[in-house]
C-alpha cells in the first residue's frame, strides 16, 4: 500500500483540526484525534503510526483483537473501544483497550469494572448518549445519566472521564447539548473531562461545542473498503 496519500489525509486533517481550534479559541492539547480503524487493513495503521499517530479506535472486538496482535510491537499504541458492547465480549474489551466510549448501561459496566486485570490501569469509560433520543440508536437518554454516572463512578477499577454522542444527522444543537449534560454532572460534583464528539463530517462543529476527542475514520484513512 502506498502511505503518501495517508501522510496527506493526515496533515491536511490536522490543518483542519488547528483550524477548528483556533476557530473556537481553545487550545490544540485539548482536543485529541482518535484514529477510527474500523475495516483498515493493519499495514495502514502501522502507516499511521510511524506518522505518529498513537490512539486508535475499533468497533468490532474479534477484528480489533487481530489488529491487536499483529501490531503488539507497537509498543505505545493505544486502543479505544467505539463499539456496541455485547454482554458476552466485556471479558475481552476490559482486558485489551484502555478506553471505552461507548458504555450505555450498568449492567455492562459492572462486568467490565469486575474483568478488569488488577495489573492494568482502571479502565477510562464515557458513557454514550442517545443525545438525538433515536428509537434505533445506544446510547443512554440525558434523563437517565446522573442515575448512571453516580453508579459508574463508584465501580473500582473504571474511571469515567465523560460523555459520547453520535448525534442524528442534521441534529445541529447536539453537541452543545451533550456538553451541557456534562457541565450539569461536574456540577454534580463528577470530575469529568472528557467530550467524545465529532466525525469526519462535523469535527468543527464538535470542536466549537467543546470536543476533546474527535473520532475520525473516513477523513483520514479514506474511504472504508467494507
Ligand atoms: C465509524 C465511526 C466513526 C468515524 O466515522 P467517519 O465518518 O468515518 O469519520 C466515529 N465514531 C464511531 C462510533 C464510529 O463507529
Amino acid at each position: 500500500m502506498n502511505d503518501t496519500p495517508l501522510a496527506e489525509r493526515q496533515a491536511r486533517l490536522q490543518q483542519r483540526i488547528l483550524a477548528a481550534v483556533h476557530a473556537a479559541g481553545r487550545r490544540p492539547e485539548d482536543v485529541h484525534l482518535l484514529a477510527v480503524s474500523k475495516h483498515q487493513p493493519v499495514d495502514s495503521l502501522r502507516a499511521l503510526y510511524t506518522l505518529g499517530q498513537r490512539h486508535f479506535g475499533e468497533n468490532y472486538v474479534q477484528e480489533a483483537l487481530a489488529k491487536q496482535q499483529e501490531l503488539s510491537d507497537l509498543s505505545e499504541l493505544v486502543w479505544h473501544f467505539i463499539g456496541p458492547l455485547q454482554r458476552n465480549k466485556t471479558a475481552w474489551v476490559a482486558e485489551h483497550f484502555s478506553w471505552v466510549h461507548s458504555l450505555d448501561r450498568l449492567i455492562l459496566a459492572q462486568r467490565l469494572s469486575d474483568q478488569r486485570g488488577e495489573d492494568l490501569p482502571p479502565l477510562q469509560v464515557c458513557l454514550q448518549v442517545n443525545i438525538s433520543a433515536e428509537a434505533s440508536k445506544s446510547g443512554c437518554s440525558v434523563a437517565a445519566l446522573p442515575e448512571l454516572a453516580a453508579a459508574v463512578a463508584a465501580l473500582p477499577r473504571l474511571q469515567l472521564r465523560g460523555l459520547m454522542a453520535l448525534p442524528a444527522p442534521g441534529d445541529d444543537d447536539a453537541f452543545r447539548r451533550l456538553a451541557a449534560a456534562q457541565a450539569e454532572l461536574v456540577h454534580c460534583g463528577h470530575a469529568l473531562d472528557t467530550l467524545s464528539m465529532g466525525m469526519s463530517d462535523d469535527l468543527e462543529a464538535a470542536i466549537a461545542a467543546g470536543a476533546n476527542w474527535v473520532r475520525i475514520g473516513s477523513a483520514l484513512f479514506g474511504p472504508r473498503k467494507a
